[in-house]
């Protein structure tokens, strides 16, 4: 494992106190090493887990060639350029057997979707492609059909002995199906990642507690319980944590003993006078970040035993931006995803000039939909203030101002990071 400073030494120009968004998801990804640890579960219990390991595919899918529709099977090599081909029904093939039979020029075999094809026969020609021509009798007019059309082949979605699915892989629903089309009960995934949580302040009420003047209730444990929920991390939640020494130094160690990652919210700025930060660093191998972005400069990432620590500042929306954009790929990449990128942002059309200085990186909320000619037109929910959680509810993503990136204008295209799949 890699200290602190061994990563800021192979930085190229860091800055702790004016890093760049950019700089913060690569110092990360050198910081977190994926979990090793594996079971084996049930497929139906997979979905957002992560392979452990490659899987190789015991068998072929489909297992045979076999008809893509309804309709009849034929020796393609009869097909003419321009005289429509006459045929003589002499079987049918159903789905789930295959047809035992002799076929010869000029026959063919009434198929149904799935059917297995009958030895030598290569195309099939729709049903709704073909005229009577007399009892028992099809005929293909000339130019509809190419040969081997509507034929799948054995081994064209998955091929025996090749991997099916890489390790690392997040199993969505489509990959829970395709491991499940293997004839696979169980598969190997790496083991969940804990992830313990809590808030710091003396200000943050807990839910159940009497509203007091100055007193806000804690959301941030409600967010970041949300999102760690839909990355599939266990969550551990510690509450909330005064900001005395002897109950954050208990936090904070119970975390470590049972956590791979700790995340907290709040005691990070500059400005606080608690003893969060002390006591971070007092624990663990910590540094201070101010980083150049907004909402959420303040932030502190370290170690405390070997559990990595995110220090996330206290605002609500400062909370859920420094999570989506340095947490999230983060914890990818400690849950072993082979791909821990951030999602692809989208392009849409601004529909409001937006002020903005370069040498930051800034995250306004956005709604995006489709304008009035079909394409993609962002705004900008109402106050952007990092305290304002309703503009999160409001916005569909998040309109992503790059840090060399100056002013917008009305009709200008901009990044935006769609919220689906994340939040
Ligand atoms: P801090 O980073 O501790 O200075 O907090 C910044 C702002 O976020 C303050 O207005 C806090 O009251 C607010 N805040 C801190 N923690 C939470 C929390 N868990 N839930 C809601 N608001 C919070
Ligand atoms: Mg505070």
């Amino acid at each position: 494992m890699k200290t602190l400073a061994q990563i800021a030494a192979q930085l190229q120009g860091y800055d702790p106190l004016a890093l760049p968004a950019p700089a913060v998801v690569e110092f990360l990804d050198r910081l977190v090493e994926p979990v090793t640890g594996s079971e084996d579960i049930a497929t139906a219990q997979a979905l957002g887990r992560v392979l452990a390991r490659d899987v190789v595919s015991p068998l072929s899918v489909p297992p045979h060639d076999n008809s893509a529709m309804d309709g009849f099977a034929f020796d393609g090599a009869q097909l003419g350029p321009d005289a429509p081909l006459e045929l003589t029904v002499v079987g049918t093939a159903l789905a789930g057997k295959a047809w035992q039979g002799q076929v010869r020029p000029g026959e063919c075999v009434k198929i149904m979707t799935g059917a297995i094809m009958p030895p030598g026969l290569d195309t099939v020609v729709p049903q709704e492609f073909t005229k009577p021509a007399g009892e028992g009798r099809i005929a293909i007019p000339a130019g509809v059909l190419q040969r081997g059309d509507n034929r799948r082949h054995a081994g064209e979605d998955l091929m025996a002995g090749r991997p099916a699915l890489l390790q690392g892989e997040r199993l969505g629903p489509a990959a829970c199906g395709l491991l499940a089309s293997l004839g696979l009960p169980t598969v190997p995934v790496l083991r969940r990642v804990r992830v313990a949580y809590f808030s710091t302040g003396d200000e943050i009420l807990s839910l159940g507690e009497p509203p007091r003047e100055g007193a806000v209730y804690d959301s941030n444990r409600y967010t970041v319980r949300g999102m760690l929920a839909r990355l599939g991390c266990e969550v551990i939640d510690l509450g909330v944590v005064r900001d005395e020494p002897a109950l954050l130094e208990q936090a904070f160690r119970q975390a470590a003993a049972q956590a791979d990652a700790i995340i907290t919210s709040g005691g990070v700025s500059v400005g606080e006078a608690d003893f969060t930060k002390a006591m971070m660093k007092q624990l663990g191998d910590v540094a201070f970040w101010k980083i150049a972005m907004r909402p959420g400069r303040p932030m502190a990432v370290g170690r405390i035993g070997s559990s990595v620590l995110f220090g996330l500042p206290g605002n609500p929306v400062a909370v859920m931006v420094t999570f989506l954009a340095f947490v999230r790929p983060a914890l990818l990449r400690l849950m072993g995803c082979r791909d821990c990128a951030p999602p692809p942002l989208l392009r849409a059309r601004s529909a409001e000039p937006m002020r903005k200085k370069p040498g930051r990186t800034e995250y306004q909320r956005g709604i995006v939909s489709a304008g009035a000619d079909g394409r993609l037109e962002v705004r900008t929910t109402g106050n952007q203030g990092s305290g304002v959680l309703s503009s999160m509810v409001q916005a569909n993503g998040l309109i992503v101002l790059h840090h060399g990136q100056g002013s917008v204008a009305a009709g200008d295209e901009v990044d935006v990071m769609m919220f689906e799949g994340l939040l």
